[in-house]
């Protein structure tokens, strides 16, 4: 269009002042300002109360006070933001308030490291102090962080899992399961870290692949086989076991049979062996064995009761039979030490035998075990392996890469030892049923989270809740001073929370033990007044599974929330601690709906690690592209599965940023001298393509909002992108461009196009608000005024459709899908044309529809937009020969309009405008509005 500047001036070009170039690393840091000076979370909180909108609560789940921000950590805050914003902009009344996980091991051990040797002179509320700092030093860089992502919320005032009054509710809920007869100290094997000199939790728990000795070791047969299989009358014989700890044979109590396989008695070498039938031959081969000739068998239950003498140790070892026992591997005669495995542990309890644990918190043998004391564990395997070997009960030795568990903190392998450790019933109050109960009334997304959480609680132990650390919420529990009886009770937690509600859970170490049991406590067993305090921590898992104490106290008895989002291994952590929780305290799960998304994978599809050097800093994405491409990031892929990152995909996600950011950007040039209260043309002043875009634009409304509210974030992206690439800018701005720049500016043609494509960006961009938060608040501030619009495209609510809308009437859209297709028709000619040197741009191009008579009559009640759809200069509809529709390419005949750059033969005949066409004439003749 027009050259000449004076020419140029009587078009409508776009004008706007946002900026093509988006700058995002340095307009959203200034974006963050301005909404917290303008107290913008709040405003919109304000907004929604006003209006009495039902409550929606999305439950934080708090993310560890250590460290920076990591890919993973960006993306859970993001799909949080995504859902708060999309509720609010569904009309509910949606706060968010975030939480930090600030006690537990990760922050103690970076303190261990930094006090080095002083820790151990120091007293515990100085480590704790220190731990405190430096939780409170990471909960501000990590708010920092999120803010700088967009997420709003109420980053002023986040709840702490350190704050005194949710130290109080985490000891009032555990009151609930005292109450209920739920909590019990007992001795059972746990997960142990040697390093960390703690107990560990399931979720505390990594399984990586191991190096561990295999061996195979012989137990002398104590009782007389005779008597119950006369073959074996006065032979010598050994039960054959597998194991891969050596470390744990001193604490072998028996020898565990499964009370169905069959077990042979073979003879080797003169002796008698015992195993598994099915085994036999495999061990044979492993250890070498010449042809084991059969002497007999028997279930494994004909075993029950008889004794083998330990190897190395002057004690017996019970046959004892076990459902578990399995002959996947090993003889299926199985070394059993209930001191260090949690099924030896349950067969131990079930024929009385001794939990035996004969190694320290260090991990060292106690002096109970000759010959071994002091010895740390995995140093131990090969000395009493080679003890074994020289003495002739170790059969074989050689060594098993196998999944081992290892400590999450320190990475270190972790040991399964017995210790006196408080614990909740899984079973006594039924606990597990109820679980699984509240598990089956919760919807999980995706759904199979369901069954795996149902497994999970299913098969698992007793919840091991106390740690022997500093930095945490204490245990309120008491012994006896003169007769050492524990000293716990539902009572004695609230009435330590009470104490903790003021003082925080320091009192605990501040106070004497007189001073922090209720007045008048005696003990049960001899009713002794004087009481000593232990010193164990909950689990960490306890304390943040207790969050939901915030429902409660913050906003105004909302629990259960609306909605849990976290990583899928959460159904082994925060998920299932917040749901025993919430069954044994409150009598239901926290959540209605709980959402898993993926792990983050690098672009080859592997696992980011600090090891493999391939993790991506959020911060970096952000300094380079802007937290917008993360949050783009995060709606475009599938949550559900593990996405990946990288430098390729962020190049496309910029891409695709640029695409949706110049589409805004064109829309609001072409709606700049557009009032909406004063131009807005009514459906029936509408032109059939601008009523066609807004039908087109109605669906994707429809389903962008239908996405919002199921939490599918990737769908609505692709609906947008769809639109704006396929319908808008490789169609329906094209073919309006002429209308919007040549006609006269207050034309009803021009206002019509403007009506569709101020609708269009008003309504994108309210859809788009949730996740380009920062792009869709700037552009609002470049759309025209109207009656009613909110200074922030945040507090406003998802469009509705206007009654018309939403549903096209039949004939119209068959009308316009008849016309488009005769479109490609010409679009197909028009090409070749160009090819053949016909003609250069299609506006040098008339086009000649040869129609059928039915054709005909169709073309010619729109022959006045037919030039405008095709982008040629003349539109000629002549009767046709055939059945089908011709279509013939020529030039356009006349000059070209110095203007508006179509062909019209008036140019040239005015005395005013010669170089114009006569709509440019007319154009410019009209009063500018
Ligand atoms: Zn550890
Ligand atoms: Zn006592
Ligand atoms: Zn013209």
């Amino acid at each position: 269009m027009a050259d000449k500047p004076d020419v140029k001036a009587t078009l409508n070009l776009p004008r706007t002042a946002f900026a093509m170039k988006a700058s995002l690393a340095q307009k959203e840091p200034e974006a963050v300002k301005t909404w917290e000076a303008g107290r913008l979370y709040e405003k919109i909180l304000e907004k929604r109360a006003a209006a009495r909108r039902t409550p929606f609560i999305l439950h934080d789940g708090p993310p560890y006070a250590n460290g920076h921000l990591h890919m993973g950590t960006a993306l859970n805050k993001v799909l949080k933001d995504f859902i708060v914003k999309s509720r609010s902009m569904l009309g509910y009344y949606a706060p968010y308030i975030p939480g930090w996980d600030c006690h537990g091991l990760p922050i103690e051990i970076h303190v261990d490291r930094q006090l080095g040797g002083k820790k151990k002179d120091m007293p515990v509320m100085a480590v704790r102090e220190a731990c405190r700092e430096y939780a409170e030093k990471f909960i501000d860089i990590q708010r920092n962080e999120f803010k700088r992502l967009g997420v709003l919320g109420a980053w002023e005032t986040p709840y702490l899992t350190m704050h005194p009054a949710y130290e109080a509710k985490v000891l009032e809920y555990l009151a609930a399961f005292f109450e209920h007869g739920e909590v019990y100290k007992g001795k059972r094997p746990v997960h142990w870290c040697i390093h960390d000199r703690t107990a560990l939790a399931e979720a505390e728990i990594e399984y990586k692949d191991k190096m561990s000795p295999s061996i195979y070791v012989r137990f002398p047969v104590l009782s007389d086989l005779g008597a119950k299989f006369p073959v074996l009358r006065g032979r010598r014989a050994y039960v054959v076991i597998w194991t891969t700890t050596p470390w744990t044979l001193p604490a072998n109590m028996a020898i565990a049979f499964h009370p169905e396989s069959e077990y042979a008695a073979a003879e080797i070498e003169g002796d008698v062996y015992i195993m598994a039938k099915r085994l036999l031959p495999v061990v044979a081969e492993e250890l070498g064995w010449p042809a084991p000739k059969v002497l007999a068998t028997f279930p494994g239950r004909e075993l029950e009761g008889f004794k083998a003498r330990h190897p190395f140790i002057d004690r017996e070892s019970l046959f004892v039979l076990a459902d578990y026992v399995t002959l996947e591997d090993g003889t299926g005669a199985v070394h059993t030490a209930p001191g260090h495995g949690h099924d030896d542990y349950l067969t131990g309890i079930a024929y009385g035998l001794d939990i035996y644990t004969p190694v320290d918190d260090d991990g060292r043998f106690t002096p109970d075990v000759p010959g071994y004391a002091g010895l740390q564990v995995f140093e131990a395997n090969a000395r009493i392996t080679a003890d074994m070997k020289r003495d002739g009960t170790l059969l074989k030795e050689s060594a098993i890469a196998h999944s081992y568990p290892h400590c999450w903190r320190c990475k270190n392998p972790v040991i399964f030892r017995a210790t006196e450790q408080w614990f909740i019933s899984m079973d006594k109050d039924g606990l597990r049923a109820k679980a699984r109960e509240a598990i089956d009334r919760v919807c999980w997304i995706p759904e199979w989270g369901k069954d795996r959480i149902d497994g999970m609680v299913a098969g698992r132990p007793d919840w091991c809740i106390s740690r022997q650390r500093s930095w945490g919420v204490p245990i309120p529990a008491f012994k006896c001073q003169a007769c050492g009886t524990p000293l716990a009770d539902a009572g004695i937690c609230r009435h330590v929370a009470a104490i903790f509600a003021t003082e925080g859970s320091n009192a605990w170490f501040l106070r004497d033990a007189a001073s922090l049991v209720p007045p008048g406590a005696s003990c049960a067993a001899c009713g002794g007044k004087d009481f000593e305090k232990e010193y164990n921590i909950l689990d960490v898992w306890f304390e943040s599974g207790s969050s939901q104490n915030v429902l409660e106290r913050d906003l105004g008895h909302s629990w259960p929330s609306d909605v849990y989002i976290e990583g899928h291994d959460q159904h082994r952590g925060w998920f299932q601690s917040s749901l025993l929780i919430g069954v044994g305290a409150k009598g239901g799960s926290p959540f209605r709906t709980c959402i898993t998304h993926g792990f983050i994978l690098d672009e080859q599809g592997r696992a980011m690690s600090k090891s493999m050097g391939n993790t991506i800093d959020p911060g970096e994405v952000i300094k380079r592209s802007g937290a917008e491409i993360v949050r783009l990031w995060a709606a475009m892929l599938n949550y559900k599965e593990d996405a990946r990152f990288g430098p390729e995909i962020e190049q496309r996600l910029v891409e695709a940023y640029r695409k949706i950011r110049n589409t805004w950007r064109f829309l609001l040039g072409n709606v700049s001298d557009f009032a909406p209260d004063r131009d807005t043309v009514d459906e029936a002043g509408l032109l059939d393509l601008d009523r066609w875009i807004l039908h087109r634009f109605e669906e994707v409304r429809a389903r962008v909002i239908k996405s919002y509210a199921d939490y599918e974030f990737h769908p609505i992206i692709h609906d947008i992108l769809d639109f704006f690439t396929v319908d808008l800018s490789a169609f329906y701005l094209d073919v309006v461009k002429d209308r919007a720049y040549c006609s006269a500016a207050d034309a009803p043609a021009r206002r019509s196009a403007q009506t569709a494509m101020f609708t269009i960006l008003r309504d994108s961009l309210l859809l788009m608000a949730p996740i380009l938060s920062f792009t869709a608040d700037e552009a609002w501030a470049h759309v025209p005024d109207f009656e009613g619009k909110d200074p922030s495209v945040h507090l406003d609510e998802f469009p509705a459709a206007s009654d018309w809308l939403k549903s096209a009437p039949a004939g119209f859209v068959a009308d316009m899908e008849r016309l488009l297709g005769v479109r490609e028709k010409v679009l197909k000619e028009l090409e070749k044309a160009r090819e053949s040197k016909l003609i250069g741009n299609s506006l040098e191009a008339r086009v000649t529809l040869r129609a059928p008579a039915a054709d005909a009559a169709f073309l010619e009640a729109r022959r006045s937009d037919l030039s405008a759809l095709f982008i040629v200069s003349q539109v000629e509809i002549e009767p046709g020969a055939g059945p089908e529709l011709a279509v013939e390419i020529s030039q356009a005949p006349g000059a070209k309009c110095e203007r508006c750059w179509n062909y019209s033969t008036h140019v040239g005949t005015s005395p005013d405008r010669p170089t114009f066409c006569a709509r440019c004439e007319e154009a410019v003749k009209a009063p500018r509005p």
